[in-house]
């Protein structure tokens, strides 16, 4: 139900595979290390954009220390970039027709975080939707994950050992570009 990191990069040749054209957004209101904004890819027909709120990882595990309201304001953060990019308000972001969403969901800002998923697949039936938890409070993040699995709100939750999700972030966006092929 859950998989690891590296078994999802795994997978990602086969999820591009016969797509010449994709729009990645790759949210997290920690950082996604290295990346902000539109990601020069160098490849055709591959576009990415990190939605995070800092490019580097000093603020990366603010998360696990903030009140819940510091957090609800976080999370509603993502949730505005991802709006901004999809709304064509972010003249930069080139939206092809194939969609693929890259959620990080935190422990603090989980429930905000999970209901903007479903919200996402609401809005984008036919969007690629993974998220990646960190593990921590894993055992109260299941139900949900579990939940957004069972109903095809997302096509994988990834959960890594990593508190903040920077670097994986970072990781998984770098390998999307490796994948694609031109
Ligand atoms: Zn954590």
């Amino acid at each position: 139900m859950l998989i690891k990191p590296e078994d999802f990069i795994a997978k990602i040749p086969e999820i591009i595979k016969g797509k010449s054209q994709l729009s990645a957004v790759f949210t997290s209101y920690n950082s996604i290390q290295g990346y902000r904004g539109q990601v020069d890819t160098g490849k055709q027909g591959l576009s990415v954009y990190s939605a995070s709120e800092t490019e580097n990882g000093h603020r990366e595990r603010v998360s696990e220390w903030s009140s819940p309201s510091q957090m609800e304001m976080r999370a509603s953060i993502c949730q505005q970039n991802v709006e901004q990019c999809l709304l064509g308000e972010h003249p930069e972001v080139v939206l092809h027709e194939n969609l693929f969403f890259m959620i990080y969901l935190g422990l603090s800002g989980f429930s905000e975080a999970t209901h903007f998923t479903e919200s996402l697949r609401d809005d984008f039936p036919d969007a690629y939707i993974a998220t990646l938890t960190c593990d921590c409070g894993l055992k109260d993040k299941f139900p949900s994950l579990q939940n957004l699995k069972k109903h095809g709100f997302v096509d994988e939750a990834i959960v890594t050992g990593q508190c903040g999700g920077s670097m994986e972030m970072a990781r998984i966006l770098e390998a999307l570009i490796e994948a694609w092929p031109n």
